[in-house]
This record gives C-alpha cells, structure tokens and sequence, in this order.
C-alpha cells in the first residue's frame, strides 16, 4: 500500500507546494503512521500532534493565498531527544532530564522552522548519545522496522527506526562517534555526519564537543542533500560553526563527477570483515568502476582494526575516542548536579556534596556514569599526560592519514558498521563489544571530516547492508554527488521494511 508516508522528504515537498497533497493530510497521514506503528517500534518519546496539525494549517492557508511555499514546507520530521526545543521537553532519554523544558530552540530546530518544516516528536537515544543500540535509554526500548527483536543502532536508534518505519519523512540526529551513519545502517536509511564546524551545535546537548555533529537521517540521498542545505551554515552562536558559503547541494546532485577517484581503505577492507558486508563495498567499488571512477588502495594506519586470536576486535581510533570523547563528555556532564541542571534527589541530605552525589547516582545510568569516571580519570592530574594528551597525539595522527589519503582520493569507501543489526540484549553485558560497534565510523568524528552512510541492499537474513563514504572537509557536495551515483546505479536506494508493506 502506498500513500502520503511513503514519498520523499523532497516528493512530499514538491506535492504540496504544487498542491495535490495539503501539508494537513500529510501530517495527519504521519500522525496515524506513529499511533499504530510507534506501539511496535517505540521509536518516539514524545509527540506533539495538536502543535503540527496546527502549524500544517498555517502552511495550507499560506500556499490558498499566494504565499511562496519554503524549502520544507509542509515536510514532518523528528528531531532526537537531545535537540533542544522551546516546547516539549528535551530528556536526552535520561532520567537527569526526564522534566527538562529548554528555554530555547537549537539553531538547527529554527532553521527547520523557518524552513516550514513540522516537527513530530522527539525521538528516543541512548542516554546522552552514549551507545551504539539505543539500548542505554532510559525512557524505552526502540525496535528496528526491519526486525522487532533487534536494535535499531543508536545513538540516534530512535530517529533512525522512525525514518524507516515511515513515523517522519526525515529526522535529525547527532553524530559524535558514528551516532548517524551506524543506525542509518542498522535501518537502511541515508544518514549524514557533516564536517564538523557544517552545521551548528548551538542547541545540542553537549556530548563531546569536539566531535558532535547534527545532520539528516532520510530515506535517500536527495533528501539528506534538501535537509544538509538548510541545517548548514554559520551560526554566532556557536563559535565552531564555520563561515563558509552553503552550497544548493541538491542543485548540483545528479551532475556526474568526471575521473572519480575512490579509495579503498586498505585497514578496513580486511578478511576479519564480514564476507557479507565485505561483499557490499566490493560491489560499491565495481559499481564506481564501471561508472568511470578509478579505484585506489589507501592506508589509513592509525585507524586499522586489528583481530586478536579469540576473535577480539580492536583499533588505536577506538581507544583514542574513548579518551577524548568521555574526558570531554566528564566535563559537559559536570552541570548536572540538581542544582544547575537535571534531577534533585528528594532523599533528606546532609549538605550540598551529599545532594549532588545523590542527585547524580539517581539521574545517571549506568553507562553515563561510566564515562564520566574514565573521562575523570583520564584527566586527573598524574593521568593526564599518559592518557588524554596521548590520545590528542594519536587523534593527530589519525587526522595525518587522512589528508595523505585525500591527496590521492576524492571519497573514501568504507563499510558502516562491522556488522547488521544485532539483537536486542546481545551487547549490553560488555561495554567493549558494544564500543567496537563504532570501529569504522568514529576515526572520521576525530579527523572532523564528512561520512555518508547509503544503504547496499539486504542480507541473505534480510537485514540492510550499508556502505559509507568519507570526503575531506567541506566537500559535502563532492560526497553527496557520489552518493547519489552510488545510489543510482545500485539500485538500492528506499529499501522498504516488510512490516510496512
Ligand atoms: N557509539 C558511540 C559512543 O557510544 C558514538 C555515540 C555517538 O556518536 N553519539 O560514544
């Protein structure tokens, strides 16, 4: 059965700008989508369907009289729970901010707004964007559209098993070490992770700062270059965001890029992959060869995955990450004491290390407090060189073979994720296992540059397969342009969940 939830972000868009689909019946159509699919997928923690309906009218009126429709008119969305937003509530799936209502709207929220898009809901995460399964919520359990017993990937599970599970035409997620591209894998959708400094953070919940990114997760290529368009751009509000001229991403999309040159990460492509997903890249390779590209072997050193005897995976970029990302995630996370921010104990205390302790035990899961310790640790004084200033240097190093490798190469082809979507409860036992979940996406969240997941068919189990490609900074456009070739010419693009046939 197809209908209003079942086109593009940009078909949509285009509909009801020439008016065969009021922005009303779209959302309305969304709004049923969730109330019977969301029971399955628990992809939502909160909806705002009166305020939607509302602002479709608005748009509906605006377009009976003549209005000029906007880039997003009439298109609904669903932003992740650590976007802040002046209405609703903004809990980053944690029970510190279960009651949180931001006083402000994330400059990317605005820019949607100001772009006519509607927005949904707020879509469930690992708490604080820590994790790779969504598992590490505190609010639910989000279900992968393409199998209920399994995650949906994470951080942004949520916004990712809304897109696939036709709950939102698009939706924004976070991106600090693979939160974008490895839950658009897990449920074959496009998710982009820009260049960081692209799109501002002024509004997200602060993970590590020096690696979030915000960017799309939609069902193709074309509508993750509409979104990228109008979240990107400098913002005075935050002094990492760049500025730098926006370019019509879509506009240049389907020009082909003549003498492509491709390289395949030599450290990725090991036999320690799994022969299916190893199988996707090669096929995405002949798929760039045939089209004319040429195709050629780098070496990114630093950020190799080496594969120990019982099986154990593991990379100089995780460890690194996980340095730098918990040591900035340990100060970020200091403000929530229940006194500035989040959650106040309501035990009777002793005095004010007592109530923060308290509140801070009570508030944080499991996987946040252990973040907070490492990052603690690997700060404190006596540590700090050994640990975190290592894994600056080693950070550096990453970032060197990067440019080397964008000396000869134009994109970079790489799988996503290690694996397909695993089931629910398989990881949660071992934090190890579950960090190596990121081992081919975070080297990119420390090097700052750009990634693009695309989905590369379905598994013999029938779970989505998924590609990635990695530019240099600020060639969104180069990266997107040879997405949608990929896409073309795959064929694999809006792959469709059975349970939404
Ligand atoms: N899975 C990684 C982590 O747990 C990445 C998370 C993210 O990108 N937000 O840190």
């Amino acid at each position: 059965m197809s209908g209003v939830i079942d086109l593009s972000a940009l078909e949509l868009r285009d509909a009801i700008t020439a008016g065969e689909v009021s922005a009303t019946d779209a959302t309305r159509a969304y709004l049923d989508a969730i109330e019977t699919m969301d029971k399955k997928l628990c992809a939502y923690n909160e909806t705002f369907a009166e305020r939607a309906m509302r602002q479709a009218e608005m748009i509906d009126k605006a377009r009976s009289v003549g209005q000029p429709m906007k880039p997003l008119a009439g298109v609904p969305v669903a932003l992740k729970d650590n976007i802040c937003t002046s209405f609703g509530l903004t809990s980053c799936s944690s029970k510190m901010l279960e009651n949180f209502h931001a006083p402000y709207d994330a400059t990317v929220a605005g820019k949607l707004a100001s772009a006519g898009a509607i927005v949904l809901g707020k879509t469930n995460m690992d708490e604080f964007a820590m994790g790779s399964s969504t598992e590490n919520s505190a609010r639910q359990t989000t279900r992968n559209p393409w199998d209920t017993s399994r995650v949906p990937g994470g951080s942004s599970g949520g916004s990712a098993a809304a897109v696939a599970g036709r709950m939102c035409a698009m939706a924004i997620g976070s991106d600090t070490g693979g939160s974008i591209r490895q839950p658009a894998a897990f449920c074959g959708c496009v998710g982009l992770k820009p260049t960081y400094g692209r799109v501002s953070r002024y509004g997200l919940v602060a993970f590590g700062s020096s690696l979030d990114q915000i960017g799309p997760l939609t069902r193709d290529v074309a509508d993750a270059a509409m979104m990228l368009g109008v979240l990107a751009g400098h913002d005075g509000h935050d002094s990492t965001s760049v500025d730098k001229p926006v370019p019509d991403y879509l506009a240049s999309l389907d020009k082909p890029i003549e003498n492509l040159r491709v390289g395949l990460i030599k450290e990725f492509h090991s036999e320690s992959l799994d022969a299916e997903i190893r199988g996707a890249v090669d096929k995405a390779a002949e798929i760039y060869r045939d089209a004319g590209a040429e195709i050629i072997e780098v070496s990114l050193p630093h950020s190799r995955v080496d594969i120990d005897e019982a099986g154990q995976l593991s990379s100089y970029a995780v460890a690194c990450y996980y340095l730098v990302a918990t040591a900035e995630a340990s100060s970020n996370l200091a403000r929530y004491d229940g006194v500035h921010y989040g959650h106040r104990t309501a035990e009777k205390v002793g005095g004010i290390v007592e109530l923060y302790s308290r509140s801070r035990a009570e508030g944080f899961g499991d996987e946040v407090k252990r973040r907070i310790m490492l990052g603690t640790y690997a700060l404190s004084s006596g540590y700090y060189d050994a640990y975190y200033l290592k894994a600056l240097k080693v950070r550096r190093l990453i970032k060197n073979d990067f440019d080397a490798a964008f000396e000869k190469c134009d994109v970079l082809l790489a799988p996503t994720a290690p694996e397909t979507a695993f089931k629910i409860g398989d990881k949660t036992a071992d934090p190890l296992t579950m960090y190596m979940s990121d081992i081919y996406t975070i080297s990119a969240n420390l090097a700052g540059i750009p990634g693009i997941s695309i989905p590369a068919g379905l598994s013999k189990s029938g779970l989505p397969l998924a590609v990635q490609l990695l530019g240099n900074v600020f060639s969104e456009e180069t990266l997107l342009r040879a997405a949608k070739m990929y896409e073309k010419a795959s064929g694999n693009s809006r792959l469709t969940p059975e349970m939404m046939k």
